[in-house]
């Protein structure tokens, strides 16, 4: 920071020079208008004092070059005139100087000039500042909610933490919020609805923690993604108040929505992470939160999973199962085993159900509980599908031509299936591969499909039927059951999942909603098959339910093909002492 001065006179040069130094200031002195623009664009002035008349280029020349360079065009100049003429000052005012001395000038005058513009050049400075800042934070926000964007909110975040143990804050939660099946909202109702549930979300979320504010020392709301938002919480003590503070705020969006008419439900689901006891920066707490969400997620809506070690230890697996599993198909690692299913009434074996198996060479074995969602995540399902769909075919095929009469060959399909590949194209060509006939092939669908654009999934799953294969709802009453979805999909078939099938003789809950599925799916035309039934009173409770069929332990574990076949001699009436309470 120096002031410049252009004057033509060795004498007041000097003493001007002097004068200020004296002040603290740096200065940089030029004999004339030239000398001074030179020495202006090497290095632009805080501050330039110049003489009216002198040699080469006089004052107002020099005022006019620097205000046309673009590096001193708002540098204060102040006029130094010896012409206590109004014509010279105006002339000067009007090429763009901000003030003017007239000679001679006292000293106290001369540094009040000085001081003067020196500050009202630095308040100038910190408005423009302001305003490129706020601009920049503006392009930042998010457009719909005017919430902090990612970007802005990492690094709000990491102002945060740095500053925390000065500010004597002592913990602070972050919570990432991510809504379950938005698209749902958005395929069903349109974006503009969509767009008026996000917003809303960020004014609960705002108006929550503005109520909260009293007793917290920090707080603030982002949008990260399009249905993931954060909330951060100073100060959270304690993992058990970092959760209790997150299921808090899943209650505020749990409650209706009502917008343009329709009243809409919707959940989210939390993973939350607490600084500086998990994460000493602004980069590990989010990616711990985001973490902690990634494992909520799958556990169902509404879900809250506060951020522990062994989730890293889970992520590192996870990667490990990834990339093991694109090589699985062509190093002929998978196997596919087939759990027979039975007839409750006759007791015979009516189809088996298709399920993977995986002997990775160092993983060991791997269940489909971990590597499918992953195959599903990086889209390799789509690949192992089909191969299981044929493998599974061709198996059927061949145990039919053996003579072993007409079966079911059931086989799991993801939801990745039905979006972005031609499943009918693919069920066609693998009935024209294997030949068999089209109602032994069975499709199992999930719940999890009222989740994605019901009019395609809907179309596909029309289109699968049109073959002549038979459809069947997965682990019915897990996840999103919609009655009024249920209805519309061309279903044949219910199967109940283990959960409720595991304690339907002691927990009256579970005995009900299994009364209530088996009776539904006998109104809407479609059978039952109970899943992972271990014990005959189980059974025998199923069957007074009015359940057609069954699958589990009790009977035989999934087992490989040369096992499975051996099912068909062992037929078993329903009289045989297995079936019937001792
Ligand atoms: P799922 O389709 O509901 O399959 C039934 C699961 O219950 C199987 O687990 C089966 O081994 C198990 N199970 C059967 N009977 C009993 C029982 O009596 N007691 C108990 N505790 N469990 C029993 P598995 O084989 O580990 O498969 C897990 C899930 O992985 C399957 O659930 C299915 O969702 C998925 N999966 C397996 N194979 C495939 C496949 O080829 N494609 C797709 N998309 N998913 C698959
Ligand atoms: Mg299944
Ligand atoms: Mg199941």
């Amino acid at each position: 920071m120096h002031i410049l001065i252009a004057e033509d006179e060795p004498s007041l040069r000097e003493n001007l020079q002097w004068m200020l130094e004296m002040e603290g200031f740096t200065v940089v002195a030029a004999s004339d208008g030239l000398q001074a623009l030179e020495f202006a664009c090497l290095a632009p002035p805080s501050l330039v004092l110049t003489d009216v008349m002198m040699p080469h280029l006089d004052g107002y020349g020099l005022v006019k070059a620097l205000r046309e360079t673009m590096a001193t065009s708002t540098v204060p100049i102040i006029m130094l005139t010896a012409k206590a003429d109004r014509r010279d000052v105006r002339m000067g005012m009007n090429l763009g100087a901000d003030d003017y001395l007239t000679k001679p000038y006292r000293r106290d005058e001369l540094l009040a000039a000085v001081r003067a513009r020196l500050a009202r050049k630095a308040s100038l400075d910190e408005t423009a500042r302001r305003l490129q800042e706020e601009a920049r934070e503006a392009q930042q926000r998010d457009a719909l909610t005017a919430l902090p964007g990612r970007e802005l909110f990492g690094q709000r975040l990491a102002v945060t933490l740095k500053q925390a143990p000065a500010e004597n804050l002592h913990s602070i939660g972050l919570v990432c919020l991510g809504l379950d099946g938005f698209s749902k909202v958005n395929d069903s109702l349109g974006a503009a609805v969509g767009d008026k549930v996000l917003y809303e979300v960020a004014c609960r979320l705002g108006e929550h923690m503005r109520d909260a504010r009293d007793s917290l020392r920090y707080d603030c709301v982002a949008r990260l993604g399009s249905d993931l938002f954060a909330v951060c919480i100073g100060e959270n003590t304690n993992l058990t108040a970092l959760e209790e503070s997150s299921a808090a705020l899943l209650q505020v969006l749990a409650q209706p929505y009502l917008v343009d008419g329709h009243t809409l439900f919707l959940t989210a689901c939390a993973g939350a992470s607490l600084f500086p006891m998990q994460a000493a920066d602004a980069h590990g707490l989010l990616l711990n939160a985001e973490t902690a969400l990634h494992h909520a997620k799958p556990v169902g809506p509404g879900t809250v999973r506060v951020f522990d070690t062994a989730m890293n230890l889970q992520v590192a697996r996870r990667l490990q199962v990834h990339n093991a599993l694109h090589a699985a198909l062509e190093q002929n690692e998978l196997q596919v085993y087939y759990q027979p299913q039975v007839s409750i009434a006759a007791g015979n074996v009516v189809g088996f159900e298709a399920l993977l198996r995986w002997h990775h060479p160092t993983l060991g074995s791997v269940s489909p509980a971990e590597f499918i969602p992953i195959a599903e995540e990086s889209g390799l399902i789509t690949r192992i599908g089909a191969w299981t769909m044929r493998t599974a075919a061709a198996q059927a095929a061949q145990w039919h031509a053996q003579g072993h009469g007409t079966f079911r060959m059931a086989v799991n399909l993801s939801v990745r299936q039905f979006l972005g590949s031609d499943l009918p194209g693919l069920v066609r060509t693998v009935l024209e591969e294997t030949g068999l006939p089209p109602h032994m092939l069975e499709l199992e669908v999930t719940e999890s499909l009222a989740l994605h654009s019901v009019s395609s999934t809907l179309a596909t799953l029309h289109a699968c039927k049109a073959l002549g294969v038979m459809l069947a709802m997965d682990d019915f009453g897990t996840g999103y059951s919609s009655l009024a979805y249920l209805k519309r999909y061309p279903l044949d078939c219910l199967k109940i999942d283990q959960t409720f099938v595991r304690n339907i003789t002691q927990d009256i809950g579970d005995a009900a909603i299994t009364r209530a599925i088996v009776a539904m799916a006998h109104s809407f035309g479609m059978s039952v098959i109970a899943e992972g039934v271990e014990t005959i009173e189980q059974l025998d409770f199923l069957r007074g339910l009015g359940c057609e069929e069954f699958q589990g332990f009790l009977f035989s574990k999934p087992v490989p093909a040369e096992e499975a076949v051996k099912c068909f001699a062992g037929f078993m009436p329903p009289s045989a002492p297995l079936w019937s309470r001792p």
